[in-house]
Parts: structure tokens; sequence; C-alpha cells
């Protein structure tokens, strides 16, 4: 008789065993429904035994093993065991985290919502784009996508828009589109080459090499040198064996452009995109056709790290420095991290690119653990690097947050016809409200965090917790009714420039104005129609949009990183720079970026003027050997939060205690409020404790976690983060 090891959807370390009359190895990995106590839950076979402990009375029978669900894999398998392990994260919780969401429903949709791909009628082709009307974006844009391809997938089109179902109805009707079923295609045949620059062809040769076996590359260029270039030329080849590839990216509602490039790229191969944003059937499905390889190019933010793919042949992480690789809740893993192992365990090479790498990712680099591949010039021949000046804010003082410098070369942008961009990363119109006589700011009463005003009904918003009020009419603490918002926002910068240039036609560009992925799309739109004449925004727009108009970024209270108590705020800020310098310029017309700063002076300033990535990461990872931090030695946090203030206290005191009597080689050190000490209502403690060796450092989690567990402490909630990257 042989058993099934199944892990369920619970908080649990436990796999469980159960019967079915016929087991063989092939089921290790599929979906199976069991029953658990009263009720039936879903769950994943993860092995088989001849024994086991339960008694003969105790033994359950599988209900059934879903035949329409591919199995996971041996190697997402093992994967998810490690993540599990690595993470210190309950090995059902973490299986199912990263599953799509209908994957744990007792009734699974039913093979029937399996992908779909539309492709153009004759008739379509001759019909719709005479007739859809230009201001119709949402269709233009869809059928633009279709008139571009031979099939696109259902799910592509959802991507671009959450209309695209109904559009597509109507169309069938019409007889413009037809629908089939998603089939994996022979041709790989891509639509157009470009010549490759020297340095692009080196990496492309690269990395093709190590095709079959493990290689990390650091592919490390500006923005605009050819990156995605070299990812498509790669990938051609993986198609060309009969791979299937799997490219991340940090957040794919803002990188439909991405899409479109691999699409228009590989218009008869069927391409699948990985997000959360998609819903739960159209997720399955796209899930369902990766891993039965059928879809051979998965495109996906990080949860689709764990798609499995029968036939993977190539992992690409882009922007591979982005802080939303790593989850910050629940499961704490690091896409990017795991991306890597995972890569290692299947034999297949992995590109890391970025403009401005981790100093994790670079380190490995420059101890040649990774290959350094670099791109040094814009690909465009025409397009050259942006001009980056600063702006001392001591000399030329901001009124309402612009300077005159800043404030004149807009100015030139108008005459000219030209695009400017004003970047602030914060959005609102200011971020305090003060009362000037008794220094009284706005504060909100669940976080330990200042209230954002902003030009709305209640204007006083938090942005931790979402807490909402009006604004009062005088100071609560003295009376004063000369309440005043101090500082700049978004919304302020906007108002300011709409009295500069009463004739601008100026777009704001933030969380609050940008909704959904439609208006996005429509926003996108306006600016590559010229319709807008000075952007303002957030990091939102700093994300890999080509805006060809763009001439000009202007960047303020980029300050604020400067000032922060988080060792990596120096490599983020940089980071943030870089790509937000990378907007301008990116055609024909070389771009000006303008800084305003009152430190000029800061090593971080004076290598992005230079852009010189090399010399400031130098500085930092000297920093970083001094001060024993990452990447020079492992951390892992403990993070403690309770509504109690005082039972968050105790608990952080008893934890580090046990650490203490652990004996271990590690060091752990005291415990300290969090950076912000109370968000919604809850007090928020840390633990940080470092190794200079992983394996010490898993041990000691394993056996603290494990003590931890035994106390059975019901207020306070605690979890661990390995490779924080938010301390
Ligand atoms: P990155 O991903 O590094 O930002 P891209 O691959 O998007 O860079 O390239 C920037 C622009 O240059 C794109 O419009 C791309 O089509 C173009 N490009 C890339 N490589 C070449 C090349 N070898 N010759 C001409 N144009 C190129
Ligand atoms: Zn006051
Ligand atoms: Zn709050």
């Amino acid at each position: 008789m042989t058993f099934a090891q199944v892990v369920l959807d619970l908080p649990l370390a436990t796999v469980f065993d159960y019967f079915a009359p016929t087991l063989e190895l092939a089921h290790i990995g599929r979906r199976v429904i069991v029953p658990f106590g009263n009720a039936k839950r879903v769950g994943v076979i993860v092995g088989l035994a001849r024994t086991t402990d339960l008694k003969p009375q105790q033994i359950k029978t599988i209900v059934t093993i879903d035949p329409d669900c591919p199995a996971l894999g041996a190697g997402v398998l093992a994967l998810l065991k490690f993540t599990a392990d690595y993470y210190h994260h309950p090995i059902g919780q973490t299986l199912f985290s990263a599953l799509p969401p209908a994957y744990k429903l007792i009734k699974a949709p039913t093979p029937r919502s399996a992908p779909q791909q539309f492709r153009l009628t004759a008739l379509g082709a001759e019909q719709a784009l005479k007739m859809i009307p230009k201001r119709a974006v949402v269709q233009q844009k869809l059928l633009a996508a279709l008139d571009q391809s031979h099939a696109v997938a259902l799910d592509q089109l959802r991507a671009m828009s959450s209309t695209a179902p109904r559009c597509l109805r109507e169309w069938l009707e019409r007889g413009w589109v037809e629908a089939s079923a998603l089939e994996p295609s022979s041709t790989i045949a891509t639509s157009f080459n470009l010549t490759l620059n020297g340095e692009q062809r080196h990496a492309v040769e690269k990395i093709a090499a190590a095709l079959g076996e493990f290689q990390c590359f650091l592919l490390h260029g500006i923005t605009g040198s050819g990156k995605t270039e070299v990812y498509l030329q790669v990938v051609e080849q993986v198609l060309a064996r009969g791979d299937q590839a799997l490219v991340l990216v940090p957040e794919i509602s803002l990188t439909p452009q991405l899409e479109a490039r691999f699409r228009a790229r590989f218009p008869h191969v069927a391409q699948v995109s990985l997000h959360s944003a998609l819903g739960e059937g159209a997720r399955y499905a796209a899930w369902q056709a990766a891993a039965e390889g059928k879809a051979r190019i998965v495109l996906g933010t990080r949860l689709a790290v764990f798609t499995p793919m029968p036939k993977l042949g190539l992992v690409v992480v882009d922007e591979e420095h982005d802080a939303s690789f790593k989850q910050q809740e629940g499961l704490r893993y690091s896409a990017r991290d795991l991306a890597v192992y995972r890569a290692n365990a299947a034999k297949i090479p992995i590109v890391l690119g970025s403009a401005t790498p981790s100093l994790e990712s670079w380190a490995h680099a420059q101890r040649g653990h990774y290959n350094m591949l670099t791109l040094n010039r814009r690909a465009h021949q025409q397009a050259a690097l942006a001009n980056v000046r600063l702006i001392d804010t001591r000399v030329n003082k901001a009124q309402d947050g612009l300077t005159e410098p800043l404030r004149k070369a807009i100015a030139t942008r108008l005459e000219q016809g030209e695009q400017s961009l004003i970047f602030i990363n914060r959005r609102g119109y200011a971020p305090v409200i003060h009362c000037r006589s008794c220094g009284w700011m706005a504060g909100c009463p669940r976080c330990s965090t200042r209230l954002v005003f902003h030009l709305k009904k209640r204007p006083l918003r938090c942005h931790l917790c979402g807490h909402i009020e009006a604004a009062p009419e005088h100071c609560p603490q003295c009376g004063n009714v000369d309440l005043r918002p101090v500082g700049e926002g978004t919304q302020r910068i906007e108002t300011v420039l709409t009295q500069h240039f009463p004739n601008a036609r100026i777009l704001r560009l933030d969380r609050d104005s940008v909704t959904n992925k439609d208006a996005w799309q429509q926003h996108l739109a306006t600016i590559a129609d010229g319709g807008a004449d000075i952007l303002v925004g957030t990091q939102m727009l700093a994300k890999g949009h080509d805006f060809p108009k763009l001439t000009l970024v202007g960047m303020i209270n980029v300050d604020g990183g400067l000032y922060s108590t988080d060792y990596r705020a120096g490599e983020r800020t940089f980071a943030m720079v870089m790509q937000v310098a990378g907007r301008a310029g990116r055609a024909e017309h070389p771009g000006d970026v303008l800084i305003q700063t009152e430190f000029p002076e800061h090593p971080l300033f004076r290598a992005a003027v230079k852009q010189d990535f090399p010399g400031y990461a130098q500085i930092l990872l000297d920093e970083r050997r001094t001060a024993v931090f990452p990447p020079f030695v492992y951390q892992a946090l403990m993070r403690i939060e309770a509504v109690q203030a005082d039972a968050v206290a105790d608990f952080s005191k008893r934890a580090k205690h046990i650490a203490d009597k652990l004996n271990s080689s590690v060091t752990v050190y005291q415990p300290v409020e969090a950076n912000i000490q109370r968000i919604a209502g809850k007090t928020r403690y840390q633990i940080v404790v470092q190794s200079e060796s992983r394996t010490q450092l898993q041990k000691f989690l394993s056996d603290w976690s494990t003590k931890l567990s035994m106390l059975a402490e019901r207020k306070v909630r605690w979890s661990i983060d390995v490779d924080p990257i938010e301390v």
C-alpha cells in the first residue's frame, strides 16, 4: 500500500497522509480534494510513502485527484519547500500563497475557461480600422494589438483594459474577430530584427552560450541602453530550442509597453501575463497554460516566480533592484532571490537587468559570482545621454517648491513646444498642516505619522492607514486660526504651475488622479499624443515609459531621502533619481535633468550628475563594509506588533531573552521600536539579528521561532523577515 503526503492550505508545517487506491510517482505535484475534519479541502500531493504513523481507522481516502489541473513539477515543489524553509513560513501557507487563488476553490474553474486567443478577420481589418473613432482610445489600443499580431491572447487584451471582453464580444458578433483556443505554435519567426551594437551583441552571445547551464548575469545599462532588446534576442534563441522563458517585472500594470514589445516581436508565440490584478479565472487559465507548457513566454510580477514551467529555459528579472520584488507581508519572499535559486536548480541562465543594480547583486558581480555585462551607451545613435545639473536651493531659494532656474527651463520648453516633467515623490497638497504660534501639527490618531493635506472635502488624510478627517478651523492646542499647509505635494505643485503658466496644459499623475488601469492608459495616450505640456507626478511616472516629447525633468524634494535613518536610503534615492532622469530625452531630443537640492556636494548628487552608478555603488559598499551592513552580513528581522503597547514591549524582551539563551554565534540586537512606531492602532517593535554565516543565521531562526511558537502568545503578532529591505 502507498500513501500520499498532502499539504493543505493551513497555517501548519504538517504534511498529512492520505490513501488512494492507485497512486504512482506521476501523482506527485497533483491537486487533490481530501476530507479534513468534517469538510473537504484542497491539497497538493508532495510525496508518496510506503508507511504512515496513522492508525488504520484514522486513514482517510483522497476524494479526487483533479484530472484537469497540471501537476506542480518537481522543480517548483522543491522551490516551494526551499521558500518555506528559508523564509520560515509554514509549508501549507507558502504553497497556497504561491498558487493562483482559484486553485484553492474546491471547484476550480473548468477547462472551458482555458485561455482563448483572438485574431482579426479580413472583415475586421477592412471595417474596424475605419469605423472605430480615434477618440475611442481603448478600442484603438485593442485594435492596434490585434492588427500587429497574428493572434492575441484574451489575457493580454484584458491586461490592456478591463473592458476588453465587452469589446471583443461585440466584435465577434460583427465578425471582426474570431476566437480560438490558445495553442502552442511552432513558428517563432520574429517580426523584425535590429542590428545590435557591440556591447549588446556581446551580452546576447554570452547569455545564449550559457543556455542549458546555470549562470547568473548582471546586465547593467542605463535606461535606453538596449537591455530589453538583449532580453528579446536571447528569448528568441530560447524559443528556438523549444523552451519557455520567464520574464519578471516590478509592476505589470505599469508596463504594458513591455508586454506589447514581446507580443510584437513574437506574434505567433503564446504569451501570458501573471499578476494580481487579473481576475481569478483569467489568472488560473494563464497559470495553467504556463504549467502545461503551452504558453512559451510568461511575463509576470513577483508571484510569477512560482509558476510551473516544464520547459523553462531562461529567467529574466528586469529592474532587479526594485523593492516590489520583495513581498512585504505574509510570506516575505524576494522573487529576485528565488529566481536565482530556481535558475540554479533548473540549470538554466538568469539575467538580472538594471540601470542601478541592488548592492547585493553588484557585490556578487564584483566578486565574480555573477557575470557582469555592461551597456554603456544609449542604443539609439541619436539619443544622447541626458544632461544632469543641480540647482543649489541655498542660492536659488524655492518659492512654493520651485526655483527660478527650474521655472525658466519649463518656460523655454513651453516656447519650444516640448514636454516637461516635474517629479515630486509625495502626493497630496502639503505633507502637513502646522500652527505657527505653538508648533502643533495634525497627526494621525492611529499611526505615528502626520496627516497629509489634500485638496479634498475632508482634506486631512493618513497615507498609512487611510484615516480621513476634516481640517480644524483653529489650532486644537492654542486656538490660533492661522493654520498653514507646510511643504509641497503634487497638488500644490500643480496649483503653483497653473499660476505661473496659465496657458499650459498640466497633467497630474499620482495615485489620487490615476485610480485604475484604464485611466492610466488614457493618460499615457494623452502624453504620447503631445496633449500635455507639463506633467507633475510621483514615482508612478518613473517606471519604464517612453515619453518621446519629454526633454526636461525637474526633481524637487529629493533631499528627504538623505535624512532617513534607513541605511538603504542612499541606494534607493540614487536609483530613483537615475530612473526619473532616464525619462528625459530618449529619442531624438537631448534631455535636461534639473535636481533641486540643498546638498549639491553630497556624493549622491555628484554621482548623479555624472550618472556614475559604479562610483556611487563603491562609496555605498565601503560604508556598508565599515558599518557591517548587508551585503557584508546576512540579516533577519523579527517584527512584533499588537494593540497594547506594553504587550509588545514585554514580548520583545522575552523574545530577546530566549534568543540570548540559544547561545548562537549570531548577533541579536536589543528590541527597538520600529521606524514607524504605530500603524493603524498597532504598536510595532523589531529585533534585528545578523550573522556572517547564512547557515548559522538560518539555524538560529529555526530554533528561535520554534521556541517562540511554543509560547502560544495570543495578544501579540510576530513574524520573521529574512533579508529585510525595510528596516
Ligand atoms: P532599455 O531596456 O535598456 O531601456 P531598450 O531595449 O528599450 O533599452 O532600447 C531603447 C530604445 O532603443 C528602444 O526604442 C529600442 O527599440 C532601441 N534599440 C535597442 N537596441 C537597438 C539597436 N541595436 N539599434 C537601434 N535601436 C535600438
Ligand atoms: Zn497652536
Ligand atoms: Zn494612520
